[in-house]
């Protein structure tokens, strides 16, 4: 017998408490049944409560949300049968019982009320298909029909019925398996995994939005690659990340190869997944190093290169970004800097490391400058120890660098000393072409180390620039340099 103290103590709360009141008075059997019971057979927290009711649904939510009183608040979907109620923060929701018969074409089943049995019938995992009596008389019996808890406990994900026709109806639940075995380090059944396999291809009738939720929960959970490598084996990358299959393998030419850069990806994502969860920054962890199927070349001299694989790749992201329905703004254009920059910081090694490349590698990762040296940091994966030491050195040396001229050039949140209408009123210029080159010459020259980045010092340069296009302040009195109180 499996112990499910942990369910008995979770019941005591209040809310399920009056839950149970509330099934008795309706008089309908009602249910905890879900990810909610899974998570606390695994101790997890959960956000919100699902709870079967064989009956309507939505009367035993409108009930429960009567008894609560005025803080809660309660939505009906009538089109579903479904209902939510919030309450201090906790989200319930209730749906009744039903079975489900599913077309070829769609996603969509046909609805039809039915039993507790036919309910657990149509849902995806076992590890999901455990249900909680609340009715007083049967208050916490467990309905576990197909070895979820003991499933859980071994940390299995496998389907209720045949897997076939569970994925061949909902394709979703293909990803739905992937993205719990990457959350929960679960491993999916052999059977369940080959299924999914013979069905990916039933992917497209999945709309992008519900496609990348669990993608982006894919990327959030602990090790990311570990949902990754599930896709690729079962061809589920494939279809919705082709950029990244395309990354897989090692060519040999003359006995030169090059290493395989999807492996190499995904041990950078966990790098960086270990000490970040920005998701972002997983996210330009992924796409890093997606220029180089495009750009990769042989050249007898010398082997395998990737020239320019950043500005490729950082190229292809806004595209990828829109065809995954992921957020166009800020999200987009960080992830296009992380894979547009992430070869600066080594190129900067490799060089030399002067004050006016630190400068401007400042200025272009502005406030991001410490994710992009961490996903640097992460990209070194080489096996020789030497070569990463030396390496890591370097970029201690780099980081040590960008604190210092940080600290006396304060580049990281660049504002230019002289503002565009100042240097328009100063000579009595329009909007026009010369503003900008004297706002750029100044610019520069705070980069490559000319002049401070003070007021003073940009004010004395704005003047000479423009003289040197033929410019001269329109006021005799402005020519004064004005002291460094802005
Ligand atoms: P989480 O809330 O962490 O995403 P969850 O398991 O609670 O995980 P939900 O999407 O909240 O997932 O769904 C609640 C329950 O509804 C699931 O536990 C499962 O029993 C059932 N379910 C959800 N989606 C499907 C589906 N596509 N096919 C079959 N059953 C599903
Ligand atoms: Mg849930």
């Amino acid at each position: 017998m499996v112990d499910i103290k942990s369910i008995t103590e979770e019941l005591n709360k209040s809310v399920f408490r009056r839950l149970s009141e509330v099934a008795d008075s309706v008089g309908v059997p009602c249910y905890v049944v879900g990810g909610y019971v899974r998570d606390i057979i695994l101790g997890r927290k959960s956000k919100d409560i699902d709870i079967l009711v064989v009956g309507s649904g939505i009367d035993v939510a409108s009930r429960y949300a009567s008894t609560l009183g005025k803080g809660a608040s309660l939505a009906v979907f009538r089109n579903f049968g479904t209902a939510q109620v919030k309450y201090r923060g906790l989200e319930v929701e209730f749906v009744g019982a039903r079975k489900e018969s599913y077309s070829h074409d769609s996603r969509k089943p046909v609805v039809e009320d039915g039993t507790l049995e036919d309910d657990l019938n149509r849902r995806d995992f076992t590890i999901n298909d455990i249900a909680v009596c609340l009715n007083s008389d049967r208050f916490g019996e467990v309905s576990d029909p197909f070895g979820g808890i003991s499933d859980i406990e071994k940390g299995i994900i496998r389907t209720p019925l045949d897997p076939d026709t569970t994925f061949s109806d909902d394709p979703l639940r293909m990803m739905r398996a992937v993205r719990f075995a990457s959350q929960l380090q679960f491993e999916i059944e052999g059977k369940t995994l080959a299924a999914i396999s013979r069905n990916a291809s039933r992917l497209k009738i999945i709309s992008g939005e519900r496609i990348i939720d669990e993608l982006n929960k894919i990327m959030a959970s602990p090790r990311p690659s570990v949902g990754l490598r599930l896709m690729e084996r079962t061809g589920l990358l494939q279809l919705v990340l082709p950029e990244l299959t395309a990354l897989k393998g090692v060519e040999s030419i003359d006995g030169r190869g090059h290493k395989d850069n999807f492996l190499h990806t995904l041990a950078v994502l966990d790098k960086v997944a270990e000490k970040s969860n920005n998701l972002w920054l997983r996210w330009g962890a992924l796409l890093h190093d997606i220029g180089k199927a495009v750009v990769k070349r042989y050249d007898k001299r010398t082997g395998w290169t990737f020239h320019n694989h950043n500005f490729v790749g950082a190229k292809m992201v806004s595209s990828l970004f829109r065809r995954l329905k992921l957020p166009m703004g800020d999200e987009m254009k960080y992830v296009r800097k992380m894979v547009d920059l992430h070869m600066r910081p080594i190129a900067l090694v490799e060089d030399e490391v002067t004050d006016s490349a630190v400068r401007r590698l400042l200025f272009d990762a502005g406030k991001d400058i410490d994710d992009l040296m961490l996903l640097c940091e992460a990209d070194i994966t080489s096996k020789n120890r030497e070569k990463v030491e030396r390496f890591l050195g370097n970029f201690a040396l780099v980081r040590k660098k960008l604190v210092d001229i940080e600290e006396k050039d304060r580049i990281r949140e660049f504002q230019p000393p002289v503002s565009g209408e100042e240097i328009m009123r100063i000579f009595g210029l329009p909007p026009s072409k010369p503003v900008g080159l004297i706002k750029d010459a100044i610019k520069e020259a705070i980069l490559d180390g000319i002049i401070p980045n003070s007021y003073p010092e940009a004010y004395g340069y704005m003047l000479r620039s423009a003289a040197e296009l033929g410019l001269k302040p329109v006021e005799a009195a402005q020519t004064e340099t004005p002291s460094d109180n802005k």
